[in-house]
C-alpha cells in the first residue's frame, strides 16, 4: 500500500476566522488577519503529495472545498474549541461526499479531550493527540493504527487511546515547510496589522519554559521546554525563505518565546542580520538591553509583547513570571532604540476589577507601544485557567465566540461581569487609539506609504465596526450562537 493521498484542511468556518493552525486563540480578529497554518503545513512537508487547504484565509466556502477535497483519501482537519461543532460539520459534508475518506482531528481541543471528541462526533475517525507530525505520516503510510503513538480511535464502536508519543527533540529533523507554502499557500493573503505585508512567518523551535495559566499550546501541545533547530538550519532555511519568496517583506519568527534562549537568539539575529532580512519575532518584557541592541542592528523591527496587564497582582496570579517595572524599562529600551512594539494585553484574567483594568488601560498609554491587542481570556480545556474557572464556577452562559467567529467572553467573577469585561476591551482601545500620538503616528506613515494608507482606511473601517458590533452585554449575542462542545461550561 502507498502513502494515502492526504489533505490537510483548515476548514471554512466563521468569516475571517484564524482557527487554530497557526493562531494562539481561534476567533476572527477585530481587523482581517491570519497567521501562517503552520502546525498542519510541517505534517504536510512529511507526507508525499499531500496538500493544504486553508479555506478562510482563502476565503473558501464549504462547497469549494468539497471539490478541492474529491481523490484525497484521508482528511487531517485542524480544529479548536470554539469550532469544533462547526468543524464537525464540515468533516460530515466530507465523508458524505466520499464516503471511504479517512477523516482524524488535530489541534489542542482533541489533544486534551480525544474521547469526548470521538464520541461527539460519529464521522471522526481518529483523533491526533500531542504532536502529531510522525503520527499522521504513518497513519498515511499505512501502518496499523495499533502501533501509531499518541493516536485515539475507533474500533469495534469501541474507543482506543494509544500510549502518548513523546515529544518531537531533533526539530532539525522535520522538512522545511517553504515548499508547502509555496506550493498551496497564497501568501498575500496572510495579514497581521503591526507586520510589513506580505509577511512570512517560521517556527524555530516549539515550547515555552513559562508557566502562564492562560494559555494554550504550552500546556497541551507543545510542552514546557523550549525544544529549538539549530541556528545553521534556521539562517539556512531564512536564506531559502528570501529567495523562494522575494516578495516578502518581513519574516516572523512565531515561536512562542523566541528570546526563552537569548545566546541561540543572538546567533540567529547575527546570521539574519548577515542576509539583510527585516524580521520580527515573540519576546518577552525582560530582554536585556544589549540583547536588544544586537537584535537591532540585525534587522529586528517589530517584537510582539506579551504584557497581558499592568497589575502586578494579576501577573502573579496567572504565572506569568514578569515585573511590571521590569516590562516598563524593557519597553523605554526599545523605544530607545528605534524598534516598535506591539502590546498584548488581556482583561479578564483572575484578579481582575474595574480598577486593574483602568491600571491596565494607564499602563499601555504609559508605554505607549506602537499598536496593542486586547483579548478576552478563553479557558479552554486543557490549561490551568479552565481548571480555576471550573473549580470557583467563574464561567458564563456563553461560547467562547460570537456567531460572527469574534471573542465572546464565557467567564465572569463575582464582582466583575462578562459585560463588564467587554465593555473594559472597548474602553481599552479607545482610550489607546483616541491619543493624539497613536493618530498622529499613523496618519505621517499614511501620508508617507500609498500602500500603507490603502491598509490603515481598510483596517480602520474594520475595525470601527469591531467596535460597534461589540455589545457589553453578552445575552444580546442571541441565542443561535454555535455552543462549543467541551468548553465552558460542560
Ligand atoms: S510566555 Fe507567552 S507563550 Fe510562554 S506560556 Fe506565557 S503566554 Fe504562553
Amino acid at each position: 500500500m502507498g502513502t494515502l493521498r492526504t489533505l490537510f484542511l483548515n476548514p471554512p468556518s466563521y468569516a475571517g476566522f484564524d482557527g487554530g493552525a497557526g493562531a494562539r486563540y481561534q476567533a476572527s480578529r477585530e481587523v482581517r488577519s491570519f497567521w501562517y497554518p503552520t502546525w498542519l503545513a510541517q505534517p504536510a512537508a512529511l507526507i508525499a503529495n499531500s496538500k493544504l487547504i486553508d479555506a478562510p484565509a482563502d476565503d473558501l466556502g464549504l462547497e469549494q472545498v468539497l471539490q478541492m477535497a474529491k481523490g484525497f483519501e484521508l482528511c487531517i482537519i485542524h480544529t479548536s474549541t470554539p469550532s469544533f461543532d462547526n468543524d464537525v460539520r464540515v468533516a460530515g459534508a466530507l465523508k458524505k461526499a466520499s464516503p471511504d475518506m479517512i477523516i482524524g482531528f488535530v489541534g489542542a481541543h482533541v489533544a486534551v479531550l480525544p474521547a469526548a471528541a470521538l464520541r461527539a462526533a460519529p464521522v471522526l475517525d481518529f483523533v491526533a493527540r500531542e504532536e502529531y507530525d510522525y503520527a499522521l505520516l504513518e497513519v498515511a503510510q499505512g501502518q496499523p493504527w495499533e502501533t501509531v503513538a499518541g493516536i485515539s480511535f475507533r474500533r469495534d464502536g469501541v474507543i482506543r487511546h494509544n500510549p502518548d508519543r513523546a515529544l518531537i527533540q531533533d526539530l532539525d529533523a522535520l522538512p522545511s515547510v517553504l515548499d508547502v507554502y509555496k506550493r498551496d499557500l497564497k501568501i498575500e493573503n496572510y495579514y497581521n496589522g503591526y507586520l510589513l505585508h506580505p509577511y512570512l512567518s517560521l517556527y524555530t523551535g516549539r515550547g515555552c519554559p513559562a508557566r502562564c495559566t492562560f494559555c494554550l499550546w504550552p500546556q497541551t501541545v507543545s510542552g514546557r521546554t523550549y525544544r529549538t533547530r539549530s541556528a545553521a538550519s534556521v539562517i539556512a532555511e531564512m536564506s531559502r525563505a528570501r529567495a523562494l519568496f522575494p516578495e516578502v517583506k518581513e519574516f516572523f519568527i512565531d515561536d512562542d518565546t523566541f528570546t526563552a534562549n537569548l545566546p541561540r537568539a543572538a546567533e540567529i539575529a547575527r546570521g539574519l542580520g548577515r542576509l539583510g532580512l527585516v524580521w520580527s519575532c515573540n519576546a518577552r518584557a525582560n530582554v536585556p538591553y544589549d540583547y536588544l541592541k544586537l537584535f537591532k542592528e540585525n534587522g529586528l523591527r517589530v517584537l510582539l509583547v506579551g504584557y497581558e496587564s499592568g497589575n502586578q497582582q494579576i501577573l502573579n496570579n496567572v504565572k506569568k513570571g514578569l515585573r511590571v517595572d521590569i516590562a516598563e524599562e524593557f519597553t523605554r529600551n526599545c523605544s530607545k532604540l528605534g524598534i516598535l512594539v506591539h502590546g498584548c494585553f488581556i482583561l479578564g484574567l483572575p484578579g481582575e476589577t474595574k480598577e486593574t483594568i483602568s491600571e491596565s488601560i494607564r499602563f499601555a498609554c504609559r508605554l505607549n507601544v506602537d499598536t496593542i491587542q486586547v483579548s478576552i481570556p478563553a479557558p479552554y480545556p486543557g490549561t490551568e485557567l479552565y481548571r480555576q474557572v471550573m473549580a470557583n464556577k467563574w464561567y458564563e452562559p456563553s461560547a467562547l465566540v460570537r456567531n460572527d467567529g469574534t471573542q465572546s467572553c464565557a467567564l465572569s467573577y463575582p464582582n466583575l461581569s462578562a459585560a463588564d469585561i467587554q465593555a473594559g476591551v472597548k474602553r481599552f482601545y479607545t482610550r489607546f487609539y483616541g491619543r493624539p500620538t497613536p493618530i498622529w503616528r499613523m496618519l505621517v506613515r499614511m501620508a508617507r506609504d500609498p500602500e500603507e494608507r490603502r491598509r490603515r482606511l481598510r483596517e480602520g473601517r474594520e475595525f470601527l465596526r469591531y467596535l460597534r458590533g461589540r455589545s457589553p452585554d453578552p445575552a444580546a449575542c442571541g441565542e443561535d450562537r454555535p455552543q462549543a462542545r467541551d468548553s465552558v461550561p460542560v
